[in-house]
């Protein structure tokens, strides 16, 4: 019997916007059948995180080698500091058959999709408005203040690229957001046996064009971050 393929589960936003909070939520429901890509990163650890859960820290010289060896699907310089994607977690993904989710930036989501167009799940979280933004940013502490500026300045142009992901989803009330991405994950899994509210939850968030949020969150005259 073949084992079927697991779907790369990829879940992209500016800073601040849930990605992570979003992410978790699908994981803690689906504990059996999604894992999440622990990434590694030259960034310094946060309080609230735990080295090996959250990421893999690494100093500058261990990426370098893992760059150099070919260890990384993908890998990117993010707000300052680099990220990378291991290889060996998406092969497991995709030859053991269970999902992954993948928390990158734009820049992440882009070369995952292009080396397994048919394997991405590509979904972008965008937040209601551009304070909100800031709010969550702030509310969520665990960056300096010249840190949360720089990624604020940075949200507009992550934005910028919305149009790499089919799915994107508002994250204002986070059990409605949640229930969008439940239901997209649900319909790549489950295709057309997937429940039909379920198909229709999706469907109507096609239809709500999130899309125009996105390029008016990115153009809006009013933005003080623009
Ligand atoms: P990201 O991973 O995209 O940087 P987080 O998931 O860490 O964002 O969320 C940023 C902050 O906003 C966190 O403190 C989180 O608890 C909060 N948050 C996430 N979603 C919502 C929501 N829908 N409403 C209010 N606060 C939220
Ligand atoms: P943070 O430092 O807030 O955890 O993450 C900063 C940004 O880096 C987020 O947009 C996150 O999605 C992205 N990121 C985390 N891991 C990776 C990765 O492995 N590759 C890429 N390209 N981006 C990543």
């Amino acid at each position: 019997m073949s084992i079927q393929r697991g779907s790369l589960v990829i879940i992209s936003s500016p800073s601040g916007a849930g990605k992570t909070t979003l992410s978790h939520k699908l994981l803690g429901e689906f504990v059996d059948a999604v894992k999440f890509s622990v990434s590694y990163t030259t960034r310094p650890i946060r309080h609230s995180e735990v080295d090996g859960v959250d990421y893999n820290f690494v100093t500058e010289q261990r990426f370098e080698e893992m760059v150099d060896a070919g260890e990384f699907a993908e890998w990117a310089i993010v707000h300052g500091n680099r990220y990378g994607t291991s290889r060996a977690v998406v092969e497991g993904a995709l030859t053991e058959g269970h999902d992954v989710v993948f928390d990158v930036d734009w820049q992440g989501g882009q070369e995952l999709s292009k080396q397994w167009p048919s394997d991405a799940l590509m979904i972008f979280v965008l937040p209601p408005d551009l304070q909100i933004l800031e709010e969550r940013l702030r509310r969520r502490a665990t960056d300096a203040e010249d840190v949360i500026d720089r990624r604020l300045k940075m949200a507009i142009e992550e934005i910028g690229h919305h149009d790499i992901y089919p799915h994107k989803i508002v994250n204002d009330d986070l059990e409605e957001a949640y229930s969008v991405l439940r239901a997209v994950y649900l319909c790549r899994r489950w295709g057309d046996q997937a429940p039909k509210e379920v198909q229709a939850l999706v469907a109507e968030n096609h239809a709500a064009n999130v899309g125009a949020h996105a390029d008016r969150l990115t153009s809006d005259g009013s933005d003080p971050y623009a």
